[in-house]
């Protein structure tokens, strides 16, 4: 067995050498597979529509963010994600904000999992697709593209959809993929999924939140080649991801100060009130144009990105094959009302 996968593998890397990708000597063909679908050059072209002044900030509700759940929606079909939604893809309810009533969306597909029992298991791959809109009056650049917040999130779910999607093998368990409305406005797409969850809180083993993975120029310094994670010890998440990130060259960090203090400030915090392990990485926290209309395409680095988003798939695939789930650690007193979740939905 050994000795075959590694043939394929050499087989593998001098393809990959020939097509101009950096062979990744410990991954397995699969984990290979995953990887090299991933790429700069899509990740790109639909960020540049998601971020783009015609979808005017995505604000919610809006038309703008009507347009780019239409746009993500349309993606997961063409991946041949299942729709979870009460409206194929779309998980919707309606919300009024300065006296405007409109719809609002999660977008959610699932890929199901290849194995009998795990499958009726979940990992949930998620980002928020809104942003802060647009300036209702004054001068100049008046929209809020959000390309790193979250644009760059909202691209990294949608282009891991497409790589586990045409991925050599299927994971055994089942890997959600969901992009949500109204973080900006107090995570209320993911609170709103957590009062109304489509899969069994009780066998959704994690979420993997992602937030600013775009922006390299931290406030702090540059910040390539590595993700930080929120709540990076409260599970055993943040040693998966930092063995996935040692295959691909990427260092997954805890944060000194951010770590914990940011690990309510994203989605993952409605999947952890749920009980379930979660977590969010990034790459910056803090960055200059941090909800300024700057926060432009231009300035994203996709190679990184990219990167990321590699790692981002190892860990994924680690934890949808794994017989383990992530688990709260309960010696951490930060995380006893998580892990009071946990137990009320593990009778
Ligand atoms: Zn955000």
């Amino acid at each position: 067995m050994a000795s075959l996968l590694c043939r394929r593998l050499t087989v593998l890397s001098a393809a990959l050498l020939i097509a101009g990708f950096a062979p990744y000597q410990d991954l397995t063909t699969n984990e290979a597979s995953l990887v090299n679908h991933i790429s700069t050059d899509s990740l790109k072209e639909h960020l540049t529509y998601i971020a783009s002044d015609a979808l005017e900030g995505r604000g919610s509700p809006s038309k703008g963010l009507d347009m780019a759940a239409d746009y993500i929606a349309a993606h997961f079909k063409k991946c041949g994600l299942e729709p979870l939604g009460d409206d194929g893809y779309f998980q919707t309810t309606e919300i009024t904000r300065r006296g405007v009533t409109g719809k609002v969306r999660n977008v959610i597909g699932v890929l199901r999992g290849s194995d009998p029992k795990l499958k009726d298991t979940y990992i949930i791959v998620t980002a928020h697709y809104d942003h802060l809109g647009k300036k209702l009056s004054g001068e100049g650049d008046l929209i809020y593209n959000g390309a790193n917040d979250d644009g760059s999130g909202t691209v990294s779910v949608m282009e891991l959809a497409d790589a586990f999607a045409h991925a050599a093998e299927k994971p055994k368990r089942s890997i959600i993929f969901m992009t949500f409305w109204g973080e900006e406005l107090g995570l209320r797409g993911s609170r709103y999924y957590g009062q109304h969850p489509v899969v069994p809180v009780t066998n959704t083993i994690a979420d993997i939140n992602l937030e600013q993975i775009g922006r390299t120029d931290d406030t702090e310094g540059p910040r390539v080649k590595e993700a930080s994670m929120t709540g990076f010890d409260y599970t055993d998440i943040g040693t998966i991801f930092a063995a996935a990130g040692k295959k691909i060259g990427i260092a997954v960090t805890k944060h000194p100060q951010f770590s914990d203090a940011f690990f309510a400030r994203s989605d993952n915090q409605a999947m952890a009130f749920l009980g379930v392990p979660s977590c969010t990485l990034c790459t910056a926290y803090e960055y200059p144009d941090y909800h300024r209309v700057g926060d432009e395409v231009d300035k994203i680095d996709f190679g990184n990105m990219a990167q990321i988003d590699k790692m981002v798939a190892l860990g994924v695939w680690e934890m949808a094959n794994s017989a383990q789930v992530p688990k709260w650690d309960e010696s951490n007193p930060k995380t006893a009302r998580y892990v009071t979740a946990w137990h009320a939905s593990h009778p």
